[in-house]
């Protein structure tokens, strides 16, 4: 079996959450089947292992658990991008536009160094507009991002072509 048809299995739609008219991707069941969750990172770790990659950062909250257990595999630096306000020591801020109104997200100074080659991650790709958000902040901080990796696409919410400028190697394993 695929890992692809794994995940749709376990892979499950939520109705009305956080509102009502969405259908929410629940990735949490993949947690509990600690093979499943290997394999997820074997697949990761052969499909980027020729990129020379010098960190991986994740996008809070569900980008930080894959994220983390990917760069440990690899042996490089985990860095969290996380909501304003929770990161301790000095960040830079990125706003953006969400559907109705405004977030920000924050990374920590002494990240990375300048010219570092990056791996995007988060666990699941929508509209792209948080993806963008901190694809536009490891650039400012001179990090070069190589690839976009997340569990999941909706592809019908074009999330591809938000974030192509930032880099073309977008790699998902299950899309909708
Ligand atoms: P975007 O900025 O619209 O691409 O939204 C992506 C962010 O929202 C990611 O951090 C996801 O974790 C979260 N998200 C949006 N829709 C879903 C969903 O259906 N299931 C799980 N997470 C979602």
């Amino acid at each position: 079996q695929t890992i692809e048809k794994k995940l749709r299995k376990v892979i499950r739609d939520v109705y009305d959450f956080p509102k009502e008219g969405v259908i929410f991707k629940d990735i949490t069941p993949i947690f509990k089947d600690a093979h499943l969750c290997e394999e997820i990172i074997d697949v990761f770790e052969s499909e980027f292992k020729d990129l020379e990659l010098d960190a991986i950062v994740g996008i809070e909250s569900r980008g930080l658990l894959f994220g983390f257990l990917l760069a440990n595999r690899l042996k490089i630096p985990f860095i969290p991008i996380r909501k304003e306000g929770k990161l301790p020591a000095d960040t830079y801020k990125q706003s953006y536009n969400l559907e109705y109104g405004q977030a920000t997200i924050e990374v920590h100074r002494d990240a990375f160094e300048p010219g570092a080659r990056i791996l995007m991650h988060d666990d699941l790709l929508a509209t792209g507009g948080t993806i963008a958000a901190a694809s536009k902040l490891v650039e400012k901080m001179g990090g070069k991002i190589m690839c976009f990796a997340f569990v999941v696409g909706l592809d019908f919410l074009n999330g591809k072509e938000c974030i192509r400028p930032y880099c073309d190697r977008i790699y998902t394993l299950v899309d909708y």
